[in-house]
Order: structure tokens, then C-alpha cells, then sequence
């Protein structure tokens, strides 16, 4: 039997198990044991099912993604909602992209293509599109049969080449502040991450702390370049030091491009194209922000056969394959002329000036970016240091939204007070949002 304070402890416990609080509504989220409908029930069917206390069991979460809970992106983008505030904090563009693409998918779906599943390492278009794309843009000669995996958006890509290639006890570098998924998908791995910290106000990679943070457990770097939130592009020479720590080292590179094409100030090197590490990296991208259709998720994994292998074998138990019809689509937009994705950049480049000037009128520090879709900003010119704290109060103070970077960092000091803005939203949004911006100095 079980005392009253047992029974009270287990209660208190159960409902937080079973209840976590959202936004002050209850999840809808249920005790695993069907017959148990009541916190107190359900406690008292676990204590009683394995014969002790419940407090003794474990936590429903593994404890490898204990405190990820919502990501930030999802959080932000549902106070946006909410308060009906402009939405600066999730990356996606407010206009789909090209209407022939949106066009090709209607097309694939009403001819029956890709309706069903489609090969698992993506249909044979798609991959031939992949390389084609990899020969024009950066001279690269891929194998679509042998070097080229579609994915769930660049998402799965980086879950599946960390689970193919990690084992509980390496480590794996990365510079934070991180893109948020990487943590959790080295965590899952049973992995160590290990951050090296750029710093404001250029974000340039320090490469002694690079060399210094590798160790005899170090299995693999992960870059990510143009780098999302500061928008850092890797230079050819950070690129070389890095190539040849990971050649010395012997350590793999893996490397996520999704910003390939969102480059305004120096160029973008995929790191794949410098001697020696061919044998050693996958290079991932995906269509979602050089094609604006976030929604899509069409990714993809390149690298040599031994690497592409190893990866589609994790990749295989995530999804299997994902957006059949879509990838015909996605194979008729990469084929598109160098005009477009100059346009691209040309577009985003001009957003980029317009938001930073704003962000700049608001009495924010800024730090202009060389790519990606974001601004990151420091808060503290206006007497502010609490990056989180400040995006959570923005919406009522005035109807805007942007995402803390420290959440992005494991060296939390280093963030705290930087805030990162979204450009990739038409000129008359971004226009309204630096209107807004300007309430923050009065
Ligand atoms: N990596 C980075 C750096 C990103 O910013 C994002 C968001 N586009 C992703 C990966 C995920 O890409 P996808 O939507 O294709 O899964
Ligand atoms: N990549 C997008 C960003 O950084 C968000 C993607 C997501 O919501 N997971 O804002």
C-alpha cells in the first residue's frame, strides 16, 4: 500500500507526466496505460505495475532530449498568431516560390506521379537534377545513382547522417550558436557535442579553438554555411584550415548548405570542392529556401557512395521517402536558369538593407549578415540584456516577432542578449515591422 504522501507525491509527478502545461491548457497528451484516464490512476497503475515506487521509474522523455520541450521556432511563430503580430522569427517567406514549380507539383499529382512511394533514394529526376545542379554551380561530378539521397528537407539529412555515423561516446564539433536541430539529432545519437563559439561582431570562426576542442573521440565536424542565425559565410581560407584539421584528424565533415544560394557579400564554397575531402563529406541542401516552398520539405544528402550509403541506411527507418510529387517539381526548379537564383539573391539582399536600416532606426546593434535570411542583433543599446525575455515581451510592446539566439548556444553568456530577425517577408511587411521597430525608443 501506498501512504497518503506517496499517493500525493505520485499525483504531482503523474500530472506533470501526463499534463505538462502549454501556454496554460492542458496537452493533449495521454497516460500510456489505457485504462488509466486520471493523473492519481495513472500513477497508481505504474507504482502497481512494477511493484515501487513511481518516482523510482523513469521520465516518459529520454533523457537525451530532456529539456528541448517546443522549438523556438514553433513557439514564436504561434505568439505571431496569437497576437497578430508580424512574424520576423521563423524563416520562411511570406510568398511562395516560382508558380511553374507550384505548376509541376499540381501536374505530378493529376498525371499520377509520385502518388506512391516513390524510390527510396528519390526518384531518378530528382537525383539527375541534383548532380546537374552540383556540375553547374560548383563543378562538382556526382553519381545520382550512387552519391545523391533525397530527404525529408535538410532536417532528415542531418538526423540521418548523424545517426548513420555517430556512436554513443564521439563527439561531434560544431560552431554554436547551432541551428537548433542539431543538438537534438547529435543527442539522439547517443553523441557529444562540442561547440565552439563564434562571436559577435563577425562571427568568424575561431580556428585555434577549432583545433583545440578536437579530441581521440572526435568523429566528425558539423558546419553550417551560410550560417543560420548569423548569417556568417565560411571564406575559402577558413574553409582550407578547417578541410585540413579534418584531413590530419582524420574526422568527417558534415556540412549543411541550405543557404547556398542566399549569398550577398563573398561567395559560397561548398567545402566538398577542396582537396582531399571528397572521402569525407556529406554535403546537405534542400529546396525549401532557395525554392520558397518551406512546406515541401524536399532535402538532400551528397557524398561519396561509401557515405551516401551509410546515411540512406538510417534515412531508410526515419521516413523512407517523403513528397512524391514534389520531387518532379523540385527536379523542374533546379533546372532553372542562373537568373533565377541570381534573383533571388538580388531580392533577399535588398530585403536584408531594408530590415537592417530599420533595426538600425530602432536603436538596435546590427550585424549585417553576407547570407541566409537573417539578422542578428544585440539588444543592449537599448538598456536591455535578456535576449528571451525581450522576444517574449516584443509582441505587446509592438506587434513584432523575433527569435532569441542564446537558445541557439550552449555557452549561454555568449547569446544572451542577441536577437535574430527574419528578411525573407515582402518589402510592405518588412516596411510595417521597422514602423513598429520604431515604438522600441520611445
Ligand atoms: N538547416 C538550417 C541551417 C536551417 O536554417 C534549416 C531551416 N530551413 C534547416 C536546416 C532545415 O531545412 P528543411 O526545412 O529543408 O528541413
Ligand atoms: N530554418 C527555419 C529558421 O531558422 C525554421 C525551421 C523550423 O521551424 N524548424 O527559422
Amino acid at each position: 500500500m501506498l501512504s497518503e504522501d506517496q499517493r500525493q507525491g505520485l499525483k504531482a509527478e503523474a500530472t506533470s507526466w501526463c499534463y505538462p502545461k502549454t501556454r496554460g491548457k492542458a496537452s493533449k497528451l495521454r497516460p500510456p496505460l489505457g485504462a488509466a484516464r486520471r493523473p492519481a490512476d495513472f500513477a497508481c497503475a505504474v507504482a502497481s505495475r512494477y511493484g515501487r515506487d513511481m518516482r523510482e521509474t523513469r521520465a516518459l522523455l529520454n533523457r537525451a532530449l530532456a529539456g528541448m520541450g517546443t522549438t523556438i521556432f514553433a513557439e514564436m511563430s504561434a505568439l505571431a498568431v496569437e497576437t497578430g503580430s508580424v512574424n520576423l522569427g521563423q524563416g520562411f517567406p511570406d510568398i511562395d516560390g516560382p508558380a511553374e514549380i507550384a505548376q509541376a507539383a499540381a501536374d505530378a499529382v493529376l498525371a499520377g506521379r509520385g502518388n506512391q512511394y516513390p524510390p527510396g533514394p528519390g526518384i531518378p529526376e530528382l537525383r539527375q537534377a541534383i548532380a546537374a545542379h552540383q556540375k553547374r554551380f560548383y563543378g562538382i561530378e556526382v553519381d545520382p545513382d550512387a552519391e545523391v539521397l533525397v530527404t525529408a528537407g535538410a532536417t532528415e539529412a542531418v538526423a540521418a547522417a548523424m545517426l548513420a555515423l555517430l556512436e554513443p561516446g564521439d563527439e561531434v564539433i560544431a560552431f554554436e550558436p547551432y541551428y537548433d536541430s542539431y543538438a537534438a539529432c547529435i543527442a539522439m545519437a547517443g553523441a557529444t557535442r562540442v561547440p565552439v563559439t563564434l562571436r559577435a561582431p563577425a562571427f568568424r570562426p575561431d580556428l585555434d579553438a577549432l583545433r583545440d576542442a578536437v579530441t581521440d573521440r572526435t568523429r566528425l565536424i558539423l558546419l553550417n554555411s551560410p550560417h543560420n542565425p548569423t548569417g556568417m559565410v565560411l571564406t575559402q581560407a577558413e574553409l582550407q584550415a578547417i578541410a585540413t584539421l579534418a584531413i590530419e584528424r582524420d574526422l568527417l565533415v558534415v556540412t549543411d548548405e541550405v543557404y547556398e544560394h542566399i549569398v550577398f557579400d563573398g561567395e559560397h564554397i561548398p567545402i566538398v570542392t577542396l582537396p582531399g575531402m571528397r572521402e569525407r563529406t556529406v554535403s546537405i541542401s534542400s529546396a525549401g529556401k532557395t525554392f520558397s516552398f518551406t512546406g515541401w520539405k524536399i532535402g538532400w544528402a551528397t557524398g561519396s557512395p561509401e557515405l551516401i550509403a551509410a546515411v540512406k541506411t538510417a534515412k531508410q527507418f526515419l521516413t523512407f521517402v517523403n513528397g512524391g510529387p514534389f520531387q518532379y517539381a523540385i527536379a523542374t526548379g533546379l533546372a532553372l536558369p542562373d537568373s533565377f537564383y541570381a534573383e533571388l539573391a538580388a531580392r533577399l539582399q535588398r530585403r536584408r538593407d531594408l530590415l537592417a536600416a530599420g533595426l538600425q532606426e530602432a536603436g538596435l546593434d546590427v550585424f549585417i549578415p553576407a547570407g541566409t535570411y537573417f539578422i542578428t542583433t544585440d539588444i543592449r543599446p537599448l538598456g536591455e540584456s535578456d535576449g528571451l525575455a525581450f522576444c517574449r515581451s516584443l509582441p505587446a510592446r509592438c506587434g513584432v516577432v523575433a527569435v532569441p539566439n542564446v537558445v541557439f548556444y550552449d555557452n549561454q553568456d555568449a547569446g544572451r542578449s542577441q536577437v535574430r530577425f527574419a528578411f525573407c517577408k515582402r518589402d510592405e511587411v518588412l516596411a510595417d515591422a521597422a514602423g513598429r521597430l520604431r515604438q522600441l525608443r520611445s
